[in-house]
């Protein structure tokens, strides 16, 4: 790849960062990429583009790239280069002796929000009718799987109300949770828009974010929440609008069920759920929540932002249902610039979602249990499904610590990396006989594997991601795959290798497949993705266009259901040992763990995780600006610099965990959402200790 030159022709595609999906024409001279340039007619984005998607893509021919299958017997063994018949036959092999020895569930697969849906699509596929089993899961499994779960129970699916455009509809903006300024940029700057238009901004977060402070575009109210109480935070927002008759009752009489919301009005009224029980346990003024919950009620229409700041508590769930209920009860959904909008943080976690990558779904969000659906897949594909969920990731690795899970076939997620307490992770790594890792860069979950596969990026293959707001966009060739096969090419393959026949020639047939399947996908294909640029779901008979707003006339699942929220402290409690609450986040120039950002010029922006601490805290500890300082948790503990900071709160400290060289996994815990197992690495408590000045 160079960054030189005339382009002489460009292809249209999707760029493989964040869930906003920006739409990018992939200028070429010859066979080379010569610049990414954003495509003005992209429905996502409009023509912009953040410093991600325009200038970090030079990982793809990275010299770090590996293009050969390899495996080894053992993992301290060295790597030998193999053909990829090689290599997929002995995967294959070792996953038949494993189920032979272990039985049928002793093996599992784990789909990548990176990759397609195609991709995904076809590795839950041979997990359920090649292994036999549903033991598959995703890395969304660590991100938004409380999304999934919260948003099917009140509202009845599991994806975000709006398209982004929305927004430019909105008077008042609630962001709790997300920093779309880093994390979604191109959203953050359309948010930006509306809010210098004259919309109000509410922000609900421990730091105090760019938004809040941004010119033109401040927060009127800022909640520094401690970390752990949004829940509490929810219900207290909740017990105002009830409490001083904010609910737009004629909504919640036609559209909602009247005994749930009875109950919850009646959960939500009670006094230990008022500004002033609660504030105290957040952290926050009960005026600040008042003037808050008055204007999210009835500042106009109002819209709902939340990314991993939400989702990613041991109450993720319940704070999801808890944002849907604040939505139903004020009538803020079902229409533009209002509703509930999760901001994504991969490109494609929601059609890793969509695509049936979680062990208890099918494609479409269908239940594994579902007879019906389930002989409708076991029609198509041939093969006896099972009726029980399987084992999630957390699952997995706890039944391979107990000896009976024994390998795994992991596509396009480090989680070796990316998943908490990492001492655990790798644990279970090292007790598996076969871990099957394909991915573009030998990463850290690779050391504990035996079988490598290369995987394909982005620009190397033809498919579609889904983003934030339900759009699938295609992703279109623009070179042949380094490692000779594309990641759909490879797992057909394998697929082949166990026996079980998979013949696409190209993923259109895959999303054909789809479309013939999930009954939000019907009128999904390559041809209509062409004429319409892009396309929402549900896109069927009933909605041939794609649907840009959900719930309109009614909620998916009939009538809206409000749940109840009981605030439950987390069990990640500070004490004298570690008196310090850490949260984190991400910045502008770094993806996720940096696998590809940190392979390409942005690391000219001379970003590091750091660790952010408020002066007061720094003082007491004799720390200054750039000092190196222990953090140490009960999980582990790790060094980074300290940048002395008034983002965040006395009692707070916050870092990023871009570079593998920060460990910020090594220290977050084991504890999780209860309903889904996502972890909850947003809450740790932490003791900081300075090491050395430099
Ligand atoms: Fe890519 Fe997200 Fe940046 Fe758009 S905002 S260019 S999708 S990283």
């Amino acid at each position: 790849v160079v960054e030189m030159g005339q382009p002489e022709r460009s292809v249209i595609t999707t760029c493989a960062y964040c869930g906003v999906g920006c739409s990018f024409r992939a200028e070429m001279k010859g066979d080379q990429l010569v610049r990414m340039v954003p495509d003005k007619n992209g429905q996502a984005n409009h023509g912009h583009s953040c410093v991600k998607g325009r200038f970090a893509w030079g990982y793809a021919t990275h010299p770090d790239r590996i293009t050969k299958p390899m495996i080894r017997k053992h993992i301290n063994d060295p790597w030998q280069e193999v053909s990829w018949e090689e290599a997929v036959n002995y995967a294959a092999g070792e996953f038949r002796r494993i189920q032979l020895k272990y039985g049928r569930d002793s093996i599992g697969g784990i789909t990548s929000s990176r990759c397609t849906n195609e991709e995904t699509y076809l590795v839950q596929k041979l997990v359920r009718a090649g292994f036999g089993n549903n033991n598959v899961d995703t890395c969304a499994r660590v991100c938004h799987s409380p999304t999934g779960y919260g948003l099917k129970q009140t509202l009845g699916e599991s994806a975000g109300t709006q398209s982004f455009d929305s927004v430019m509809q909105a008077d008042v903006v609630l962001v709790i949770g997300a920093n779309p300024t880093d994390a979604h940029p191109v959203f953050g700057s359309q948010l930006k828009r509306r809010l210098r238009e004259g919309a109000r901004l509410i922000v609900i977060d421990p730091r105090r974010i760019d938004l809040v402070d941004s010119p033109h575009a401040r927060a009127e109210l800022h909640l520094a929440l401690r970390p752990g109480t949004n829940v509490a935070m929810l219900n207290a927002l909740a017990h105002v609008i009830v409490t001083e008759g904010l609910v737009n009752q004629p909504f919640v009489d036609a559209r909602c069920e009247a005994t749930d919301f009875a109950r919850w009005r009646d959960f939500v009224s009670k006094p230990e759920n008022s500004p002033e029980a609660m504030g105290p346990i957040c952290g926050v003024s009960p005026d600040d929540i008042r003037a808050a919950a008055r204007l999210y009620a009835t500042g106009g229409n109002a819209a709902i932002y939340y990314g991993l700041g939400v989702t990613e508590h041991s109450q993720g769930s319940t704070s999801v249902m808890g944002i849907a209920n604040l939505a139903m009860a004020t009538g803020n959904i079902g229409r533009e610039g209002v509703g509930v909008n999760p901001l994504r943080g991969q490109n494609n976690v929601q059609g890793s979602c969509d695509m049936g990558s979680f062990p208890h779904e099918l494609p479409g969000y269908r239940h594994v249990s579902n007879d019906a659906v389930r002989h409708q897949f076991e029609q198509a594909w041939g093969v006896t499904l099972q009726p029980d969920p399987g084992l999630r990731i957390p699952n997995m690795f706890e039944a391979a610590l107990g000896g009976t899970f024994k390998a795994l076939y992991c596509q396009g997620e480090d989680i070796a990396q990316s998943d908490p307490n990492t001492q655990h992770v790798t644990a279970a790594l090292s007790a598996m006989e076969c871990v099957v890792v394909q991915d573009i860069f030998l990463n850290e979950t690779a050391k504990f594997a035996h079988v490598f596969l290369p995987g394909s990026s982005f620009l190397e293959k033809d498919g579609t991601f889904t983003n934030a707001e339900r759009r699938i966009s295609r992703v279109r060739k623009v070179m042949d795959p380094l490692g000779g096969k594309a990641d759909w090419e490879a797992t057909q393959l394998l697929a082949n290798a166990l026996g079980y026949k998979m013949d696409y020639k190209h993923p259109s047939q895959i999303m054909d497949e789809i479309a013939s399947l999930t009954p939000t996908f019907t009128r999904v294909s390559y041809a209509e993705l062409d004429r319409h640029g892009s396309l929402q779901w549900p896109c069927n008979d009933a909605a041939p266009d794609g649907t840009p707003t959900m719930h309109i006339e009614e909620f998916v699942r009939g009538k809206g259901r409000f749940m109840l929220t009981g605030y439950v402290p987390t069990d990640e409690k500070v004490n004298s040992r570690y008196p310090l609450l850490l949260t984190t986040g991400r910045i502008l120039s770094q993806y996720n763990v940096g696998a590809q950002t940190r392979r390409t010029d942005n690391v000219a922006w001379h970003e590091e995780d750091r660790l952010e601490i408020h002066p007061t805290d720094a003082e007491s500890r004799g720390i200054r600006e750039g000092d190196w300082v222990g953090v140490g948790s009960r999980a582990g503990q790790t060094v980074l610099r300290a940048k002395v900071s008034e983002r965040v709160a006395p009692g707070v400290v916050y870092t990023t965990f871009h570079f593998p060289e920060s460990g910020a996994n090594v220290i977050t815990t084991d504890n999780s959402d209860w309903a889904t197992n996502c972890p909850e690495y947003k809450v740790t408590a932490v003791e900081v200790t300075r090491v050395y000045q430099p």
